[in-house]
């Protein structure tokens, strides 16, 4: 691992946070500028724009505004908000008035509900607005999801939450004094195949779990941080692991229904290579469990491509592969209790989510996915990179925070 010579008392009193796995990583907040700022980039090539606008389907559908309009929110959500049954998009925020224009007209949002970022806080009196979806880089999630509660509505935010259990502390926080609903959009938790997984662990189908390994890779392109993001340390943390393998170490939590208490890891740094400037190539973790089961974690933005989840136990085991993919999962279970399952379209997941949202601010029911959620996946996630500091394992409360 690249040294860069800070102490792990420094990375732990930090938070393990953007400074620290930047500092991590090799970058300094100093060289790539300072607290990341909003930034409106040009319409993504080869994004489909719909033909006609979707039609809200309820006369109290939530009404949502989009912030942040990117390769997810223009390829994945928008489009499945035509199969939400109680949400619609009333709003959309970009820095960039072509993209704002040629979005708005394909979705049918009035030119008045069309919004800059410097604009934003007029939304507090847009009675059309109920919530606001954060899909922007992930440092910049916690203020504007703080923003969008001091505008008094309600947040979906994307994964990973922020990139410091500091910053989740805030945003949930800001949360409760708005009296405001905040769900993490963590889409495998309205996915059939993951929701069979999650029943048939609990049904013990494997027997007791004892080992489970996950991997989430792919082979990144030449690219640097000027021209993407999710290389750049002060936009996404140390890379890899909150983008991709924070879907392991998610799947690792919901299938065993545990929290580790010991956690130690490896994360490894290229020399010379541009993609690798601020961020890390892969992350490994192990995870010891208090039931006794282990669990192996790895992701890497220079691997062949994999997205699986495998958990063995006494009498069989779950093989996931592809396991939260947008599409295709596929999950069988070998060994005693062995075969293949198909327990519904995985598209449902980005409408049912949405859906999830709506009735929970519409019917004040509880959220599935909520701030704790993703606070708790932060710590883990600040655990990981400690322990890679350290290069020794790091023992954890059940709440995700480290021991002293
Ligand atoms: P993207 O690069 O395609 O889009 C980012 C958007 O943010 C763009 O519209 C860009 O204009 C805007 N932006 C504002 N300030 C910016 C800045 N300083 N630098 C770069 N862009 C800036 O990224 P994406 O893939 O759409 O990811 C956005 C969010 O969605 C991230 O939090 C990511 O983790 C999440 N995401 C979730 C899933 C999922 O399956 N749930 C999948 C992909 C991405």
């Amino acid at each position: 691992m690249a040294n860069d010579g800070i102490t792990r008392r420094g990375l732990i009193q930090a938070g393990g946070g953007i400074a620290a796995t930047a500092a991590l990583a090799g970058s300094t907040l100093a060289q790539t500028g300072g607290a990341p700022r909003v930034e409106g980039k040009p319409l993504p090539g080869g994004v489909k724009l719909p033909a006609s606008p979707p039609q809200r389907k309820r006369p109290d559908s939530v009404g949502i505004a989009i912030v942040g309009l990117g390769g997810y929110a223009l390829n994945q959500m928008m489009p499945r908000f035509k199969n939400a049954e109680r949400a619609h998009i009333a709003a959309i925020v970009s820095g960039n008035p072509a993209k704002l224009k040629q979005v708005g007209d394909a979705y049918g949002v009035p030119a008045d509900a069309r919004y800059s970022y410097d604009r934003f806080d007029a939304i507090a009196r847009d009675r059309r607005i109920d919530a606001v979806y954060v899909v922007l880089p992930t440092a910049l999630h916690a203020d504007w999801v703080v923003r969008a509660f001091a505008a008094g509505k309600h947040v979906l935010c994307e994964k990973p939450m922020a990139l410091t259990s500091a910053d989740c502390e805030r945003m949930i926080a800001a949360g409760r004094r708005a009296n405001c609903k905040l769900m993490l959009a963590y889409r495998s938790h309205f996915e059939p195949f993951n929701l069979e997984a999650m029943r048939l662990m609990k049904e013990k189908a494997v027997g007791t779990i004892r080992l489970l390994r996950t991997e989430q890779s792919y082979r990144m392109g030449p690219t640097t941080a000027a021209e993407n993001w999710r290389v750049d340390g002060t936009l996404a943390g140390g890379g890899p692991l909150e983008d991709y393998g924070i879907y392991g170490l998610q799947s690792a939590l919901y299938l065993t229904g545990e929290m580790p208490e010991r956690i130690s890891a490896e994360a490894f740094r290229p020399a010379g290579d541009p993609r690798f400037a601020s961020i890390f190539a892969h992350v490994s973790s192990q995870w010891k469990f208090p039931s006794g089961a282990v669990a192996q974690l790895v992701t890497s933005y220079d691997s062949a491509g994999i997205n699986m989840a495998e958990v063995r136990g006494t009498e069989g085991a779950l093989i996931m592969d592809p396991a939260t993919s947008y599409a295709g999962q596929k999950m069988r279970i070998e060994g005693r209790n062995a075969r293949e399952f198909n327990p519904g379209d995985p598209d449902v997941q980005f409408a049912r989510q949405l859906d999830h949202f709506a009735d929970a601010i519409r019917d004040n029911k509880p959220i599935r996915t909520g701030g704790d959620m993703g606070l708790r996946d932060i710590r883990l996630i600040e655990a990981i990179y400690a322990s890679a500091k350290a290069g020794r394992s790091v023992n954890l409360n059940p709440d995700g925070t480290m021991r002293r």
